[in-house]
């Protein structure tokens, strides 16, 4: 990877959008005092994850917005963006053949970091720069009076230094990282062990309840049974009365029948009795008639006998 280009905006001594494009080659920023120079490698550290605003010349993270001048009110706000060619050398962990990483912060404490302008953690740009030696804590990184510091510290704190040239403090990162999350996963374990005990006491009242519960379900599955047997059983019963009762409408349909026909003759027999029976009234009045008029002749025939008589 190669540096390419360095913008800012708000950061510092530099409100305005500022572009520095850096050519292969060396480059050197010349100012007078005052100007601002060491705010370059300032921004430099700080868009690459700084978080100590000691190390970056300040007393709290606000001072690398831009404070005003007599001539220009201060700024909301700081954004440096740095940007690599990925095409040459030690190549940065990413697909991308140019890698503009990018760092914002407000007034309001609130920060973004951005990979290639897409939303990411400080902690994805500390591990993308880690063991290129550019790091926050890189060694390509001199500040002002740095040398000095380096050359007279104990070798012991020299020690983070080379670790990071040799490659190592990225094992120390990943050996902290795994550390904690260790420590995260013998928290979760022992969490577990609570539950699991806990779990354990309740397991004889549980075991009670499945066998009761198992008892019921066989049960449930025998009265099942019965009931279809019963249903069955009750199926072939009504089948079996509704062919008696068919067999019974039969007999008693032919039985109607007959009776019908017997009505029927006895209709014609009682009518021709009706009939004989007018005529024998008919006689009989007829006899009685003659009677009658035979009892009158004789009662005259009687009385002419009495006459003669007389
Ligand atoms: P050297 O001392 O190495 O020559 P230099 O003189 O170029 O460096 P500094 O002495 O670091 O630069 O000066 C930094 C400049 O940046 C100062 O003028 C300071 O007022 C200005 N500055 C720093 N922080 C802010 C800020 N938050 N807002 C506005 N200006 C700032």
């Amino acid at each position: 990877m190669r540096l390419k280009s360095l913008e800012l905006q708000g950061f510092k001594s530099f409100p305005d959008r500022t572009k520095l494009n850096i050519d292969t080659g060396m480059t050197i920023v010349v100012g007078p005092n005052g100007s601002g120079k060491p705010n370059i490698s300032d921004a430099i550290r700080w868009v690459l994850g700084e978080i100590s605003s000691k190390n970056i010349r300040g007393t709290k993270m606000e001072d690398v917005i831009f404070a005003g001048t007599d001539a220009r009110r201060p700024m909301g706000y700081a954004e440096v963006s740095l940007t690599f060619d990925n095409t040459v050398g030690e190549k940065l962990p990413v697909d991308y053949d140019e890698v503009t990483v990018t760092r914002k912060y407000y007034r309001s404490g609130d920060s973004d970091y951005m990979i290639n302008r897409k939303p990411v953690r400080l902690k994805d740009i500390t591990e993308l720069f880690m063991n290129t030696g550019l790091g926050k804590s890189g060694y390509s990184i001199i500040g002002q009076g740095r040398i000095a510091e380096i050359i007279s510290k104990k070798s012991e704190d020299r020690r983070g230094i080379f670790e990071e040239a040799a490659g190592i403090s990225k094992y120390h990162y990943k050996k902290s990282e795994a550390e904690r999350k260790l420590e995260k996963a013998d928290d979760n374990l022992s969490r577990v062990t609570d539950i699991l005990k806990e779990l354990e006491s309740r397991v004889g009242p549980l075991e009670k309840d499945a066998e009761k519960a198992r008892r019921y379900l066989e049960l449930y599955g025998e009265k099942k049974q019965i009931d279809v047997g019963l249903w069955l059983y009750e199926i072939d019963s009504i089948r079996t009365r509704s062919e008696k009762l068919q067999r019974d409408y039969e007999i008693a349909k032919h039985e109607l029948e007959m009776a019908e026909d017997s009505l029927q003759s006895l209709e014609r027999q009682s009518q021709r009795l009706l009939e004989r029976l007018k005529e024998n009234q008919e006689k009989s009045e007829n006899a009685r008639k003659e009677f009658t008029a035979l009892t009158e002749e004789k009662h005259s025939a009687e009385s002419a006998i009495l006459l003669a008589e007389n």
